[in-house]
């Protein structure tokens, strides 16, 4: 049975393992990055390269030392350095001594050809196209559970009553999820995990701030890549609402853009017509349709030296004054701390209380609010 790998993307991998497993598979679990992660990312892939590569460059070479034989990962589109990342991590990693093979799913509307053939090369179970489909469906199915209890948590965290029980609940009820494996386990175990959530003791009157977070998807996506900035900021009574999951983003590679992201390009147009690859585009689209459903903030999450990112960044000068909301930058990479972005974060949720909520700014005590 080969030993496949993939990279590490917050709780997904709890989906990927059944799929490649039942694939016919032996899975080699990425480890959560870490210092050690970065560590190998930062001495393999290039000074200049953008972090995400090296966080992957790094979760490649632990899995290798695992035993990992083939790296099942993502292409890109647009023009910006994703649809490369693929060859160069595999030229690295067979240059230091990994003669891994590397798997890279391109949006399979653009490419079905390809699509279909790595399909093949990971069915070791030699299962036929129908059941392999349903492999597929389970899968799918199991993201999309894992995607609503992870957005429940967000609603739910600014709001617990016992500082942390969200964040204990969430670790706890998605064990439910791996042992699930069929359409109708997949649904009770959601459901178990969304009601288990939705009783934890919370202040629903608490006034609460809501944060629209945007950027590039593998900073967006891995809580170890941007810090549990969303849990910073339910710790600091804000609801988040993130602009992407890996189902949505999934679906609009796949499939077609959905009515959504039609809108977000539509309101981004003005500033910039063109996919400019990464999420750039969206970057600047999703900030101003937060600003036009009355959020109080935007978090910009941008990985250091990520062209799109920086292109939105200057636009959203403009569009943070032009629809008036305040918007937070963090570009990230092995050197942002936990502390720093804290205090930034604190910084950035006291200027909101204050906008909103104008008696504070008057002296009033917040409890008066
Ligand atoms: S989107 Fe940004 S971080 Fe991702 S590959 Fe492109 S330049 Fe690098």
């Amino acid at each position: 049975m080969p030993r496949v790998t993939f990279p590490h993307m917050g709780e997904s991998y709890r989906a990927f393992k059944m799929l490649l497993e039942d694939l016919g598979n032996q899975v080699i679990l990425p480890p959560r990055p870490s210092k050690r992660t970065l560590d190998y990312g930062v001495q393999y892939a290039p000074e200049f390269a953008c972090f995400p590569l090296k966080v992957l460059m790094g979760t490649y070479v632990e899995t290798c030392q695992m035993g990992a034989e083939i790296i099942v990962t993502s292409g890109g589109v647009g023009p910006c350095r994703a649809g490369q990342y693929g060859q160069i991590h595999k030229r690295i990693l067979h240059h230091i001594g990994y003669p891994v093979e590397l798997i890279v799913f391109e949006p399979p509307l653009l490419h079905p050809v390809d699509f279909l053939r790595n399909i093949r090369r990971l069915n070791n179970a030699r299962l036929s196209y129908r059941a392999v489909w349903e492999c597929i469906r389970r899968g799918w199915r199991k993201l999309q559970a894992l995607d609503r209890i992870e957005a429940l948590t967000h609603i739910i965290r600014p709001r617990e009553l016992q500082r942390g029980s969200t964040s204990k609940t969430y670790r706890r009820v998605l064990s439910y999820l791996d042992q699930a494996t069929t359409l109708d386990q997949i649904t009770e175990a959601e459901a178990a995990a969304l009601d288990e959530l939705k009783a934890l003791p919370q202040d629903r009157e608490r006034p609460v701030l809501k944060v629209g977070l945007v950027g590039e998807i593998y900073v967006l996506l891995e809580p170890a890549s941007n810090l549990e900035i969303e849990e910073t900021l339910g710790h600091l009574g804000v609801e988040v609402d993130r602009s992407m999951y890996l189902t949505s983003w999934t679906r609009d590679n796949t499939i077609s853009h959905t009515s959504v992201t039609q809108q977000v390009h539509q309101a981004a147009r003005p500033f910039i017509p063109l996919c400019i690859g990464g999420h750039g585009r969206e970057t600047v689209g999703h900030t101003i349709v937060y600003a036009q459903h009355g959020y109080d903030g935007v978090i910009q999450l941008a990985p250091f030296t990520c062209i799109p990112e920086i292109v939105a960044r200057t636009v959203l000068t403009t569009v943070s004054t032009r629809y008036n909301i305040p918007v937070l930058t963090f570009f990230l990479d092995e050197q942002t701390g936990k502390a720093g972005m804290t205090t930034r974060l604190e910084a950035f949720v006291d200027l909101m209380r204050r906008k909103k909520w104008p008696a504070l700014a008057a002296g009033q005590p917040a409890a008066a609010i």
